[in-house]
């Protein structure tokens, strides 16, 4: 079968033929690959910058945002059948006994970074026509989603992200009819999904992203009624005297210097939630004023990595939700789809205009 494949020593991705995978154990599923998201972790992995193939082989198959339909399954899985649409999560736990969390089903929390994940470390992805993977994994999607169901991973960042905020939210019971005011830095589809769950958690949420207006992702945010403002022309502090101080900013940008400028925008015991894994950026940080700012204002500054089983389900459920309240909203953000030929062109293009690229495998 058909598979798209990066070979990090060459500095290579290109399309492999590799045999098609067989269930080995009673619990396993084979599924159809119908479409698979990239995005920046992708384009990481590509670089080489990111991500390592499984233990003794020398390529990595890339993709990890994933839509499936199943084909087969094992004869001991119960809550999947054949002709479910399927997504999968990432993240499998580390085997040491001592790491509570794995220990627990809590791999996103995992303390010794032993753990794998599907198309980024140490384990093969999803782009390839057929995978085989555990049931417990896979998460089972209504077939109205079968458009966007693509979008289930990148929306479960923001799932977890809410899941964290809601916890922290408890020290501020006061809050908890009255407005809330949330800040989303960076309008790709990290953001704009987020942007979509903070309007549906109840903040009066904005974008704010670097490029100018008009732009698509501008749009984009404004056909579904959350204001976009550039941060080329209003910097943080004008954007606190039109919009307010943010109780939650929801990072999305990846990029340190912006997110940092950011935290002046943070309301009185906020959190701020960081999602971005930036490269290293030597910029100066006033330390003395943001320890201070943390301190006085009793502020949260949160960052956050990989999603549960739990965020995946709320994923599921909001992506409907979400179509619902938007028609055609989350469709917008899937600016094309191309062939797993055009995987290396699409990964390492210009995506200034891009949101969402994806690959399809099969049309299903
Ligand atoms: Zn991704
Ligand atoms: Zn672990």
């Amino acid at each position: 079968m058909k598979a798209v494949a990066v070979f990090p020593k060459g500095h290579e991705v290109k399309v492999i033929d590799v045999p098609e995978p067989r269930l080995e154990a009673p619990g396993q599923v084979r599924v159809r690959t119908l479409e698979v998201g990239v995005c920046g972790t992708d384009k990481e992995i590509v670089q080489g910058l990111h991500g390592r193939p499984p233990q003794g082989e020398d390529h990595l198959i890339v993709g990890h945002e994933c839509l499936g339909e199943v084909v087969e399954v094992g004869a001991g899985v119960k809550d999947v059948k054949v002709g479910d649409l399927v997504v999968p999560r990432v993240r499998r736990p580390c085997s040491e006994a001592s790491c509570a969390p794995c220990r627990q089903g809590h791999a996103d929390f995992c303390v010794t970074g032993q753990y794998t994940e599907r198309g980024i470390q140490g384990a093969h992805g999803f782009c390839a026509e057929f995978f085989v993977e555990d049931a417990r994994y896979l998460h089972v999607l209504p077939r109205e989603l079968r458009q966007v169901g693509v979008l289930t991973e990148t929306l479960t960042i923001a799932e977890k992200a809410l899941r964290q905020v809601a916890l922290l939210r408890q020290r501020v019971p006061w809050k908890r009819d009255a407005p809330e005011r949330a800040v989303v830095l960076g309008a790709g589809p990290v953001g704009l999904l987020g942007a979509m769950a903070l309007v549906r958690a109840g903040y009066e949420t904005t974008v704010y992203s670097h490029s100018r207006k008009p732009n698509k992702k501008a749009e984009l945010a404004e056909s579904w009624g959350v204001p976009y403002l550039s941060s080329e022309e209003l910097e943080v502090k004008a954007l606190v005297e039109q919009r307010g101080r943010a109780d939650v900013v929801y990072e999305a940008a990846g990029a340190a210097g912006a997110a940092f400028t950011l935290v002046s925008g943070l309301a009185p015991n906020g959190v701020f939630v960081f999602t971005g894994v930036p490269e290293s950026e030597k910029e100066k940080v006033d330390q003395g004023a943001l320890m201070k700012q943390l301190v006085l204002n009793n502020q949260v500054l949160l960052g956050t990595v990989n999603a549960a089983a739990e965020d995946f389900e709320a994923a599921v459920r909001d992506l409907s939700l979400f179509r619902g309240t938007w028609p055609g909203g989350l469709e917008a953000i899937i600016t094309a789809r191309h062939p797993p030929e055009d995987y290396a062109e699409v990964v390492t293009g210009d995506k200034s205009s891009a949101v969402k690229d994806v690959i399809v495998f099969s049309r299903g």
